[in-house]
């Protein structure tokens, strides 16, 4: 995968992505393609110059229209449970591309990434943001990723979902591979991260449940 080109200074700098690096570390990331990927990856692009000096927190910030760039420890967390769960990762999608700082990450370890998103401004931008860093392999869509990718014939060796809906939705489960690996937060106001693994025959699901997380809610419809 390419290298993201960036440069930073300061509080945007590389000692202060290393200090990050190290705090994902402690708190249980172990994957180093994980790790190096976010090491590599520019946070304080995504979010509004005026927040740029606290893109290497482990916090989530807003982005506008409501929504947050992720915490890293959970984009790497996520990152690493879905890598984790499965040796073929070749195709994965994305629902809720936000201002585009995850889909950036696993478009540096997969070859082909697919990302939805029902906020077109958002959409916007972040595809403006991942053409300037000269990332390519990633096909944006504008739709209600509940129901899935829209072509209805795609499937997926992974899906990663940064919005929680109350119960995991059948299409979702629909577009999963056999053998593929579904990361999604599930929940009202407490929701637990889990995991969804078809198996290779294609009619078994398992369910693996994480810790506690805080993510927006997965709406329906486009806005
Ligand atoms: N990983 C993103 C997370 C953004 S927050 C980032 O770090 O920026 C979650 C995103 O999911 C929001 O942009 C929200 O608009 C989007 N979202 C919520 N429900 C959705 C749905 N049904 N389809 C597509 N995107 C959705």
């Amino acid at each position: 995968m390419d290298n993201l080109q960036f440069q930073g200074v300061g509080m945007t700098s590389k000692r202060t992505r290393d200090r990050l690096i190290e705090r994902l570390h402690e708190s249980g990331v172990t994957n180093q393609s994980v790790l190096d990927v976010v090491a590599n990856t520019p946070r304080h692009l995504f979010v509004d110059e005026a927040l740029a000096h606290r893109a290497y927190e482990d916090t989530a910030l807003p982005i506008g229209h409501g929504q947050t760039i992720s915490q890293p420890y959970i984009v790497a967390r996520m990152t690493e449970l879905l890598i984790a769960a499965t040796s073929r990762l070749t195709r994965v999608l994305e629902i809720g591309t936000g201002c585009g700082y995850q889909t950036a990450v696993l478009a540096q370890l997969v070859p082909e990434v697919f990302s939805v998103e029902r906020i077109k401004p958002l959409q916007d931008k972040a595809k403006t943001r991942l053409k300037k860093l000269g990332v390519k392999n990633v096909r944006f869509t504008y739709a209600d990723g509940s129901l899935g990718w829209p072509d209805d014939v795609t499937q997926f060796d992974g899906i990663l979902s940064a919005a929680a809906p109350r119960s995991v939705p059948e299409s979702l489960l629909a577009q999963l591979a056999p053998g593929g690996v579904l990361v999604i937060p599930v929940g009202g106001d407490t929701q637990v991260l889990t995991v969804v693994i078809r198996d290779e025959e294609g009619d078994a699901f398992t369910r693996h449940e994480y810790e506690s997380v805080k993510f927006v809610p997965m709406l329906s419809g486009r806005q």
